[in-house]
C-alpha cells in the first residue's frame, strides 16, 4: 500500500522517531515505567500552567471519549445537574454520555458556526440554581471554530460552579491556562496536539474536586476517581496499560519540548492553518467558519461552486498523491475537512494546495 500523510484531526501524523519507541515491550510493574507515568503526568500539569497542589494529571486507557465519558460519569453525583453547551457533534457526543449514564442535564444549542455566549451561559446559570457543572468543547472538531472558553469559564466560575472542557483537538496546540481560565477538569488525548499515538486520554483534574467525587462513579473501568487513587501511588495504571503508547507519548512530549512548547507548535499550526485558507481562496474554496472564530487545528471547506465536484474523486486524487484529508461533518451543508495538525509543514500545505489545484483542472477539463 502507498503511505500517506494525515491531514486529519487525530490519529495524524506522528515522527518516526516517535513510532520507533513502540519497538519494545515493556514491563508494566517496572520502576523505570512507572517513572515514565509519572513524568508524563508532570509534564502535562506544566503544559496545563497548573501545580501539582491544586491539581492532578489521571490517564485512562481508550480514546478521547473515554476520558470525557470518564469525567462526567465520574464527577456529577445523583443530586447534580449538567449544563451542556454545544455547537458541534463532540458536544452533542456529551449530550450522548449523559443520557447514557442517566445524568441530570440540559443543553444549550449553538448554531455549528457560531460560538457559543457567554452570556447566554450566564442566564442559564441564573435561571436554573440547581445546575451544578458546566461542560464544553473547546476546538469543536465537527467545523474547526475554536470556542471561547475563557470566557464562559469566567461566568461559570462567578457562579461557583464546576467547569468541565473538551479540549481534546487543542491542549498542546492552543495555550490554555487552566486555573486560570476556571477550568476544573480538563479532557485531552495522546493523539491529537501532543503528536502521540492513540490508546489513552488525560485528564488534568483541580484534586479538591476530584477528591469530592470518591464513590460518585456509574462505571468501574471508567472510576476517574479510582483510576486516579492507584496512579497517584506510584504511577501503576488500575488496569493494562497501553505501554507502546505511553513510551511514545513520552517521546511525543520530549519532541514538543525541543521544538520549543506549546508556543512553537501553536506558532506552526496557525502558519499551517493561515496557509491553507488562503491557497484555498484563491482557487475559490472557502471555509465554513473564516474569520477570528476559526481555529488553527482543522477547517472546513464549502464544497467548490463548479457545477460538479465530488469529494470521493477528490479524495482518491490526493490519497493518491499522499495525503489523506477529511469528509466534512457539518449538517446543513455540503463541505470536506482538511486539519493541519502533526508532523505537517509549510510545505505540505504547498504540495496539498498544488494537489488540489491540479485536480480541480483536471476535474473540470474532462
Ligand atoms: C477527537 C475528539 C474527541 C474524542 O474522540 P475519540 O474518537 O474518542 O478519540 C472528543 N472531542 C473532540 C473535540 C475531538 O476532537
Amino acid at each position: 500500500m502507498k503511505k500517506y500523510k494525515l491531514l486529519t484531526p487525530g490519529p495524524l501524523t506522528t515522527t518516526e522517531t516517535v513510532k520507533r519507541e513502540m519497538l519494545f515491550d515493556h514491563c508494566t510493574w517496572d520502576d523505570d515505567y512507572k517513572q515514565i507515568t509519572q513524568d508524563i503526568r508532570r509534564e502535562l500539569l506544566e503544559l496545563a500552567h497548573v501545580t501539582e497542589a491544586e491539581y492532578t494529571v489521571v490517564l485512562m486507557q481508550g480514546s478521547g471519549t473515554f476520558g470525557v465519558e470518564a469525567v462526567l460519569t465520574s464527577v456529577i453525583g445523583s443530586t447534580d445537574k449538567l449544563l451542556i453547551v454545544a455547537n458541534g457533534a463532540y458536544g452533542e457526543r456529551m449530550e450522548d454520555i449523559a443520557r447514557h449514564a442517566g445524568l441530570d442535564f440540559e443543553c444549550y444549542h449553538e448554531q455549528y458556526d457560531k460560538v457559543p455566549d457567554a452570556s447566554a451561559v450566564e442566564e442559564l446559570l441564573l435561571s436554573d440554581s440547581s445546575i451544578t457543572h458546566v461542560a464544553m468543547v473547546h476546538s469543536e472538531t465537527t467545523s474547526g471554530i475554536l470556542n471561547d472558553i475563557e470566557a464562559v469559564g469566567r461566568a461559570v466560575k462567578r457562579h461557583g460552579k464546576a467547569f468541565i472542557v473538551d479540549a481534546m483537538s487543542s491542549f498542546g496546540g492552543v495555550d490554555i491556562p487552566v486555573k486560570e481560565w476556571g477550568i476544573d477538569f480538563l479532557v485531552s488525548s495522546a493523539n491529537k496536539c501532543i503528536q502521540g499515538v492513540p490508546g489513552f486520554s488525560f485528564i488534568i483534574a483541580r484534586k479538591d474536586l476530584l477528591t469530592a467525587s470518591e464513590g460518585k462513579a456509574r462505571s468501574l473501568s471508567l472510576d476517574l476517581y479510582d483510576q486516579w487513587k492507584t496512579m497517584d501511588i506510584d504511577g501503576k495504571w488500575r488496569f493494562t496499560s497501553p505501554t507502546h503508547v505511553v513510551l511514545a507519548f513520552a517521546q511525543a512530549l520530549k519532541e514538543m519540548k525541543e521544538e520549543g512548547g506549546i508556543e512553537a507548535r501553536s506558532k506552526r499550526y496557525t502558519e499551517n492553518n493561515q496557509l491553507l485558507t488562503a491557497k484555498m481562496g484563491e482557487m475559490g474554496i472557502y471555509p465554513y467558519i473564516g474569520g477570528v472564530h476559526q481555529g488553527p487545528i482543522i477547517t472546513t471547506f464549502f464544497y467548490p461552486s463548479e457545477c460538479h465536484f465530488s469529494f470521493r474523486d477528490m479524495y482518491d486524487y490526493i490519497k493518491e498523491r499522499g495525503y489523506a484529508i477529511y469528509p466534512g461533518k457539518v449538517t446543513e451543508a455540503e463541505t470536506f475537512r482538511i486539519g493541519n495538525i502533526g508532523e505537517i509543514y509549510k510545505e505540505d500545505i504547498e504540495q496539498l494546495c498544488n494537489i488540489v489545484k491540479e485536480f480541480l483542472e483536471a476535474y473540470n477539463h474532462e
